[in-house]
């Protein structure tokens, strides 16, 4: 029941009609019986500024970032995580004394699923794009420390100052980027494939990144990672798992990238298991 003492959370997009965190994180904030409400903002780029003053005026306990806003929303910030400095992307806002803070949960989001399934430390990683959520997939991957990254992308006038991004880093080393027609190379070594493209994302059921054929040479066992979570699993996952490869799905990261917010915000456990379900019966819907 909204009263008059009902905190507010919600996500900044445009649009942000699709966005399925509204009901991972009001199925959470019922569970754990607090007064709060997470809602839909939409906000256009011109009206960025505006409205965060505004959300600072009305005491937002804090709010998510999606597109188009994760790069825009940083000089507007009065302090920003180092892990989002690195990746140069905000998802996650919290108030502080100045203004507003910003992290970026997406690489725990990213890694959630994999540190429990082995020790990524003799790794080899192959990344396909070099986007946004790239990024994020690069940052973890360094995080669980994969002896080497490889990052392959279409456009090779992107791939060098993608490279060059990361000089700062420790692990800088670890990161290659690489022509796609680099890949066959690369992939009978990966322990790690990652999708970081949209392609295979509904309503594109049938379209992956790679084909049958290109996927021939992945070892058996290799873990298959797609970020996409429309359609469960994709096209992509269905052919790297007839290569004898082991399937995860973008939901996870999803699900994951959401607790550590809510956890941020609420200064208690997020209910991980609730979020994720809330998620798999509204996919279920569409
Ligand atoms: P983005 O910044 O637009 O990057 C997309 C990357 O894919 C770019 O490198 C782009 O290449 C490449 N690409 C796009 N179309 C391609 C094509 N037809 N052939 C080859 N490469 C292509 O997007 P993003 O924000 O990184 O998001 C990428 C995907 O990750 C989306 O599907 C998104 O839903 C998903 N995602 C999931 C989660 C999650 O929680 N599960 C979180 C974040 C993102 P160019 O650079 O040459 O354009």
């Amino acid at each position: 029941m909204i009263t008059g003492t009902t905190q507010l959370l919600g996500v900044i997009g445009h649009p942000i009609e699709h966005s399925l965190s509204p009901v991972m994180h009001n199925a959470a904030i019922a569970q754990l019986g607090i007064n709060a409400v997470y809602l839909p903002l939409p906000v256009t780029p011109a009206d960025l500024s505006t409205a965060l003053a505004g959300f600072r005026a009305i005491g937002l306990r804090g709010f998510s970032v999606t597109i188009p806003h994760k790069q825009a929303i940083i000089p507007l910030l009065s302090e920003i995580s180092e892990l989002a400095q690195t990746i140069g992307a905000v998802n996650t806002v919290y108030p502080t004394a100045q203004g507003w803070g910003g992290t970026n949960t997406d690489v725990a989001g990213f890694i959630a699923p994999l540190t429990t399934l082995r020790s990524w430390e003799n790794a080899i990683a192959v990344v396909l794009g070099n986007g946004g959520a790239a990024r994020a997939v690069v940052a973890g991957c360094m995080q669980l420390g994969c002896q080497q990254i490889h990052v392959v992308g279409r456009n090779p006038a992107k791939l060098q100052p993608f490279l060059e991004s990361w000089q700062s880093s420790p692990r800088s080393k670890t990161l290659s980027v690489h022509k796609r027609d680099n890949l066959p190379n690369l992939l009978p070594h990966a322990d790690l494939l990652v999708n970081t493209t949209p392609i295979g994302m509904f309503p594109q059921l049938e379209a992956s990144p790679l084909s049958p054929k290109d996927l021939e040479p992945l070892k058996s066992g290799a873990i298959a990672y797609d970020l996409i979570y429309t359609p469960r699993p994709t096209q992509f996952l269905r052919y790297a798992q007839a290569q004898g490869a082991n399937p995860i799905d973008g939901l996870e990261m999803l699900v994951q990238q959401g607790a550590v917010a809510l956890t941020l915000w609420l200064q208690q456990p997020a209910p991980i298991e609730i979020m994720r379900q809330a998620l798999l019966d509204q996919l279920k819907t569409h």
